[in-house]
């Protein structure tokens, strides 16, 4: 009998304890027969519809989110296949489940709910030795890499090792948002030390209980594992995920024309905010040359962001001084303004000439922006003073309370639309439920990268390109912008329905990989049907027949 090749030799026991193979108690009679699962099973032979209906109820029945989670991870390490259907059939329901906010939770407790290793754990002791580790991967075809130090995991600061849950979630959705293949997907988390004290003393935390390494011993490493990367798995790209700003930066300066890498705390956020932004400026009726923003948070969220939008105003002709003038910024020190000593690099373009502000209030009611931007992790500091400020200067103000998780958003969606009276064009980085306000109910849309970063991967993937360029992410963030429907923004929605995020990847990868190839960032082709490849490429989980 002719077998699947993707079975690769496998049977028995082994291929039930694959779960990228594993079909659970739908593997057919005739596979049970040719095999060897005779009466490793229980004899009942169900489709993956009835598995899917099964553990969709076993989810909902889960009293709490976390675990839901755990419960969610338990079936990926056992049916890849399956997890990956629920996920991509039940995309709004399990996204908060397996990524924000609940994996903000899952990392803050992973010591707990650690139970078998996803992703390789590379710490200072490998040093020297980086590319031996690499090499225990079990996959060869490797494509996507999400590192983190796991120093700033989302709002929530510096969790270690624990931060393992960012980029096994992340690239969760690269397959279920992009159709990635999981065994082209690597999670990675570097153990350079953590100065979370609690985890240091605590003797059961995952990692190496040491204060962080810094400056060289730092880079030296991080060099190491580029290196090791391009020798062991030449195809892959790096994302750069949830390390502290500093080096977060850095890494992507030092990186970005030398590698295939990008940083999606910077970047993606940037692309799926300028999406939100230009969806907001269809329902204002308005022009992005006409905005001011005022960011709170001058970190990578929010100098990403501002360095895209930016980007677009140049596109629009408006000169890059000028466009700089737009954005204005707050952090924890006041207003960003050109006689501060204190600034870091970063932030320095954006510093304009302006007196100091007292307060955030302060500066929402001397820069009158039409735009606020909440990306600095600090709950809570949208006051109603300050929305309602905002809507007495604009008919619909445009507030954007972007920290994650949930627990860390600049305010909630009810309050957004409360204090405006309904006017506000609102987003939020974890979703918040719709919300009725005198009869009319609206939809809060989820202003988060994973609109962004799968569909980057995946045309990054198809068109092999050699390096990942700002003109990908302000062509993905147009792309999204056009994808939104007149009937989502009638309900305040400036997002896609997240039901739809399979057309949408499907759609950037096709805009990344057009910029690949035109501007020679391959070596490869351009097949005369880009989106056909496209869809091609993306995996399926439906199960593949063995026999
Ligand atoms: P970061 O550490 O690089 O930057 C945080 C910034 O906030 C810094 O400039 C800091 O000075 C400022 N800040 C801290 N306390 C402040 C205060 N009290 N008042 C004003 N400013 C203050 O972090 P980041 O990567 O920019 O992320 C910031 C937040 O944005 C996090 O909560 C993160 O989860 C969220 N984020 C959301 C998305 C999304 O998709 N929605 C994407 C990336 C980041």
């Amino acid at each position: 009998m002719k077998l699947n090749p993707l079975l690769n030799g496998k049977r028995g026991a082994d291929l039930l304890h694959d779960p990228l193979l594993n079909k659970g108690t739908a593997f057919t009679e005739a596979e049970r027969d040719a095999l060897g699962l005779r009466g490793l099973l229980p004899p009942h032979v169900a489709t993956q519809d009835q598995q899917l209906a099964k553990i969709l109820e076993t989810v909902r029945r889960k009293p709490t989110d976390l675990e839901k989670y755990i419960y969610l991870i338990s079936l990926q390490e056992r049916n890849e296949n399956l997890f990956y259907r629920l996920i991509t059939d039940h995309v709004t329901e399990m996204m908060p489940l397996i990524y924000t906010p609940t994996v903000g939770l899952a990392c803050q407790r992973y010591a707990l709910i650690f139970r078998r290793p996803r992703g390789l754990f590379i710490s200072l002791k490998d040093r020297g030795s980086v590319k031996q580790v690499l090499q225990n991967w079990p996959h060869r075809d490797v494509r996507m890499i999400v590192v983190t130090d796991g120093e700033r995991i989302l709002g929530l600061g510096d969790l270690g090792a624990n931060g393992m849950g960012i980029p096994v979630g992340k690239l969760s959705l690269y397959t279920a948002c992009a159709g990635v293949a999981p065994n082209q997907c690597l999670p990675v988390l570097l153990d350079v030390g953590t100065d979370n004290e609690a985890f240091r003393a605590d003797p059961d935390y995952i990692g190496t209980s040491r204060p962080r390494a810094r400056g060289p011993e730092f880079d030296a490493f991080v060099a190491e594992f580029v290196a090791a990367v391009q020798e062991t798995f030449p195809s892959a790209c790096i994302q750069f995920e949830d390390f502290g700003n500093a080096n977060a930066f850095r890494l992507l300066r030092e990186y970005r024309e030398k590698i295939c890498t990008f940083n999606d705390d910077i970047q993606g956020t940037a692309a799926v905010t300028l999406a939100g932004v230009y969806s907001a400026l269809r329902l204002t009726k308005d022009k992005l040359a006409n905005q001011r923003f005022l960011f709170l948070g001058a970190g990578e969220a929010g100098i990403g962001i501002g360095e895209l939008i930016v980007e677009a105003l140049k596109a629009e002709g408006v000169t890059e001084a000028a466009a700089r003038r737009q954005c204005w910024y707050v952090d924890s020190k006041g207003l960003v303004v050109s006689s501060r000593t204190d600034l870091a690099a970063h932030k320095q373009l954006f510093a304009h000439d302006h007196a100091p502000a007292a307060s955030l209030l302060a500066a929402v009611e001397s820069l009158r922006p039409t735009m606020l931007i909440g990306v600095s992790g600090m709950p809570g500091t949208f006051t109603e003073p300050i929305v309602r400020t905002m809507a007495k200067l604009n008919r619909a103000p445009v507030i954007f309370a972007l920290s994650n998780p949930t627990s860390k958003a600049e305010c909630t969606a009810e309050q957004a639309y409360t204090w405006s009276d309904g006017r506000a064009i609102f987003a939020s980085g974890s979703p918040f439920p719709d919300f009725t306000l005198n009869g009319r109910t609206y939809k809060p849309g989820q202003g988060n990268n994973s609109y962004i970063f799968p569909g980057v991967g995946l045309g990054v993937i198809v068109s092999q390109s050699r390096r990942v360029t700002d003109e990908m992410f302000f062509v993905a963030a147009k792309t999204l912008a056009t994808l939104v429907t007149d009937a989502d923004l009638s309900t305040g929605r400036i997002f896609p329905e997240l039901q739809r995020i399979r057309e949408v990847s499907a759609a950037i990868a096709v805009g990344v990989a057009e910029v690949a190839f035109k501007r020679g960032l391959t070596d490869t082709l351009k097949p005369t049907d880009l989106l056909g490849r496209v869809r091609a490429q993306m995996y399926d989980p439906h199960y593949a027949s063995y026999v």
